[in-house]
C-alpha cells in the first residue's frame, strides 16, 4: 500500500536543521545557513551568553535572552545566582560576584562644581600621549528650536577635567532651559565665545597627536554640531550609537538609561551636570574596552580559496567550508572598541 506524504512521519529537527553555532538559528537548508554567515556578521566581539554561549547582537539581546519572558530557563537560573546584574558576567561563586560587584557597580561622579581642576589652561597641551578625552555639551534653546552650546566639559581617561567653560553663545538664546541644566542668563554673560572654545577642544584634540585623538560622548554628531566643529569619523567613540549598547531594534539608549544599567548608578537626577555625562560615558567607553575578547587567526585550506580575490571573505568558496569555519572567518560589521586597546 502507498503511503500519502502527509502520513510520513516528520524526521526529528536535528536530523534535517542546520544550525548556527553562534546565535543558534536553524534552516533546513545548508545554503540558507550559508547565506546566513554570510550576512549576520557573527564575530568574538558580539555579546555572548557565560552559559549556552549564544550569540547576540547587543547587550540587550542578551538582557533579553537571560532575563525575557521567553529566556531560556538554564540560562536564567545560573545567571540568577552568579551573574553580575551591569555586566553580565557568570562568577564562579557567589563571593567572588560580591568581589566583582565591587569593582563594577560604580558611584555617581561628584558635581561639577566640586571637581578640583587638575590642569590649568597653559597645562592642557600636555595630555598624555594617545590618552582618550571624553566631551559633554549642555544645550539651551535659541530661536527655531535650535539647539545652542552653553557650557561644555572634557575629562581625560582618569576623570580629571581637562577643560570646562560656560559658552557665550553665538545667537540668541530663547530659553535658558534653567529647570532642567541650571544654567542663567548670568552664566552666559561674560561666558568664553563659541569660537575660542572651539579653538581649545581642537588644541586638546591635537596636541601631541597629528592625527588626533580618540572622542568619546554621548550623540557625538550632536554635540559636534552645535560646537559647529567637525572631527574624524574614525576617531569617535559615540555609546548612544555603539551597536552592542543599541536597543534591540538599533535605536540609541539615553545616557541615563546606559549609565544606570551598565554602571549602577544614576545621573542627571537634578540639574544636567556635564562633568558626571562626561565621565559616565567615559567609564561606558572604558567598560567595553576591557572586554575580553581572543583574536582568532584562521588557516584556510588552499581547496578553500578562489585565486586572483583580494577581498578575504569573498576569496573563499563557502560552500567547500563547514559552518564553523565560516564562522571562524567572519568578521563583526562594527570596530569593537575592544581593539583600542590591543595596539
Ligand atoms: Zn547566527
Ligand atoms: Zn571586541
Ligand atoms: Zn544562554
Ligand atoms: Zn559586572
Amino acid at each position: 500500500m502507498e503511503v500519502e506524504p502527509s502520513q510520513i512521519p516528520l524526521q526529528p529537527l536535528s536530523n534535517t536543521r542546520h544550525k548556527c553555532p553562534a546565535c543558534y538559528k536553524q534552516c533546513k537548508k545548508k545554503e540558507h545557513i550559508i547565506e546566513h554567515m554570510l550576512t549576520s556578521h557573527h564575530s568574538v566581539h558580539d555579546p555572548k551568553c557565560g552559559v549556552c554561549n549564544k550569540h547576540c547582537k547587543s547587550f540587550e539581546s542578551l538582557r533579553e535572552h537571560i532575563f525575557g519572558p521567553l529566556a531560556k530557563v538554564n540560562c536564567s537560573s545560573i545567571f540568577a545566582e552568579r551573574d553580575c546584574i551591569l555586566c553580565l558576567k557568570i562568577c564562579s561563586s557567589v563571593d567572588s560576584l560580591n568581589e566583582h560587584k565591587e569593582t563594577c557597580h560604580l558611584t555617581t561622579p561628584q558635581p561639577i562644581e566640586t571637581v578640583e581642576i587638575h590642569r590649568s589652561a597653559n597645562e592642557m597641551i600636555n595630555i598624555r600621549s594617545q590618552e582618550v578625552v571624553a566631551i559633554c555639551c549642555v544645550m539651551v534653546g535659541g530661536d527655531w528650536s535650535q539647539e545652542l552650546c552653553a557650557r561644555v566639559c572634557l575629562v581625560d581617561e582618569d576623570e580629571n577635567i581637562i577643560f570646562q567653560t560656560y559658552i557665550l553663545p553665538p545667537t540668541p538664546v530663547a530659553d535658558y532651559r534653567y529647570e532642567i541644566i541650571g544654567i542663567s542668563e548670568n552664566n552666559l554673560q561674560d561666558a568664553m565665545p563659541l569660537n575660542e572654545v572651539r579653538e581649545r577642544i581642537q588644541q586638546i584634540l591635537y596636541s601631541g597627536e597629528p592625527i588626533g585623538r580618540v572622542l568619546v560622548g554621548h550623540n557625538l554628531e550632536k554635540q559636534l554640531h552645535c560646537l559647529k566643529m567637525s572631527y574624524h569619523d574614525h576617531l569617535l567613540r559615540d555609546t548612544a550609537t555603539y551597536q552592542p549598547l543599541m536597543k534591540t531594534n538599533f535605536f540609541s539608549h539615553s545616557l541615563k538609561y546606559l549609565t544606570k544599567t551598565y554602571l549602577g548608578y544614576d545621573i542627571q537626577v537634578g540639574f544636567h551636570d556635564p562633568y558626571q555625562d562626561a565621565v559616565s560615558a567615559m567609564r561606558l567607553y572604558k567598560r567595553m574596552c576591557s572586554q575580553d575578547h581572543p583574536m582568532v587567526w584562521v588557516s584556510i585550506s588552499p581547496s578553500q580559496l578562489i585565486i586572483g580575490c583580494s577581498n578575504p571573505w569573498k576569496s573563499v568558496a563557502h560552500e567547500r567550508m563547514t559552518i564553523e569555519e565560516l564562522l571562524a572567518i567572519s568578521r563583526a560589521n562594527y570596530q569593537c572598541w575592544c581593539l583600542d586597546s590591543q595596539d
